[in-house]
């Protein structure tokens, strides 16, 4: 018999925890388990994660809900979010009942409505945790205390993330899983052509291209990427440094300053501006090196995965999720976070030897296949689903 199972989710974008839920419920067992998403509605989405669901056929719908963010951190905020907390958690509770939901799944620790309406019906609920809340202080106790009281079962993203929340919750460990993302190793494969995006980026063969790929946002570390690249671009001349991604909605400013930045260190004609890539696969294969520089922990990086799957080396900065993906000397380099110095001595030596480059490469895809795989991932959920059903006696 399949089974409903609600998603309750943070955003309606296409990025790390979007596309780490898309993936999954588009794979699960439908004779199993029928998958219904809910999004919400508190930013201006782009929408992509509601019309990729549409094209696999999954139900979906985004209702007014809370969901916790720094903006809410001030007295006008509070009763904002207070609001929507009560009516997402009504308008929860009733598709929970229509649906005849059997189990909840929140996607990220910011969603707080699904734990609600659940434990008011008596429904098992799942937290997703993927993110390393550091400051405001107050926000990171709150979310690790409601998500040990509302969560039955806590899966977290990486080790990382679940030691962060043991801070404030100690004696959450028990109910704590690890289910890293997985990634579809056909679709980031070397065998990618990569060409095309280079020539439109107007980049040779002979050229070593560094990218970051991800939103840009105050913690990504886009800055401190480029800063690395002015105190190389004049000793690796072959040197080119791309940026993937946008601003999140209403940070429009963000890609302006960047910009003035780039123009101020005289590197305009090394760095490409690539925007938003819906081909990320392409992108992964037209890059050499990923580079992944946040200034604040990484909860897992799904770019260092895809990088990784289609053989290329990755730099990442060494504090959360990286720390167990990338080995250090093996698959990439591994910097002292906010380390300008260390960060752009790592790209020289992976600018000037190509061997390295495919060594690490290759040795990261053998990594992605032994622990990253989107089919171990899908496995795993389903396995924990059956086991909390089997508990409940809903099997
Ligand atoms: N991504 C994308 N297009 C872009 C930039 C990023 O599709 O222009 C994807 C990227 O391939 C990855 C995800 O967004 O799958 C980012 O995930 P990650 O865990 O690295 O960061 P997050 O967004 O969760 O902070």
């Amino acid at each position: 018999m399949s089974r409903p199972i609600l998603y309750v989710h943070s955003s309606n974008e296409l990025y790390g925890s979007d596309i780490i839920l898309l993936d999954l419920v588009k794979r699960l067992d439908r004779a199993r388990y029928a998958p219904f998403v809910v999004m919400p509605q508190d930013l201006p989405y782009d929408g992509r994660l509601g019309r990729a669901l549409a094209q696999e056929a999954i139900p979906h719908t985004s209702i007014d809900m809370a969901v916790l963010r720094r903006r809410y951190t001030n007295v006008f905020g509070l009763i904002a979010f207070s609001r929507r907390l009560l009516v997402g958690t009504l308008a929860l509770r009733r598709i929970m009942r229509d649906q005849q939901v059997a189990l909840v799944h929140s996607q990220t620790g910011a969603v707080w409505c699904g734990g609600l309406a659940s434990r008011w019906l008596g429904i098992p609920h799942i937290y997703y945790i993927m993110e390393i809340i550091q400051t405001p202080r107050l926000t990171r106790h709150l979310m690790a205390r409601f998500i040990n009281k509302y969560g039955d079962r806590v899966v977290v993203i990486s080790k990382a993330v679940g030691e962060h929340l043991m801070k404030d919750a100690p004696d959450i460990e028990s109910r704590i899983t690890v289910i890293p993302p997985g990634i579809d190793a056909e679709t980031f494969h070397p065998r990618n052509p990569g060409r095309a995006v280079r020539e439109a980026w107007g980049v040779s063969d002979a050229e070593v291209v560094f990218g970051v790929v991800g939103r840009i946002h105050w913690w990504k570390g886009q800055d401190l990427f480029l800063r690395a690249a002015a105190r190389i671009a004049h000793q690796v001349p072959h040197a080119r440094f791309v940026l993937v991604g946008d601003v999140v909605p209403g940070e429009e400013w963000r890609r302006q300053a960047l910009k003035q930045e780039i123009a101020r260190m005289g590197i305009g004609d090394r760095v490409i501006w690539a925007g938003y890539r819906e081909d990320i696969p392409q992108v992964m294969a037209a890059l050499d090196v990923l580079v992944l520089p946040s200034t604040e922990p990484e909860p897992f990086g799904r770019v260092i995965v895809e990088a990784m799957s289609t053989e290329r080396p990755v730099i990442a900065a060494a504090h959360g999720g990286p720390v167990e993906s990338v080995v250090h000397g093996e698959t990439g380099f591994l910097f002292p976070p906010q380390d300008e110095e260390a960060l752009a001595a790592a790209m020289k030596q992976l600018a000037q030897d190509a061997a390295l480059r495919v060594r690490m490469g290759k040795a990261g895809r053998e990594r992605v296949l032994a622990l990253y795989t989107i089919e171990r991932h899908v496995a795993a959920f389903q396995a924990l689903y059956d086991e909390i059903l089997e508990e409940r006696g809903e099997r």
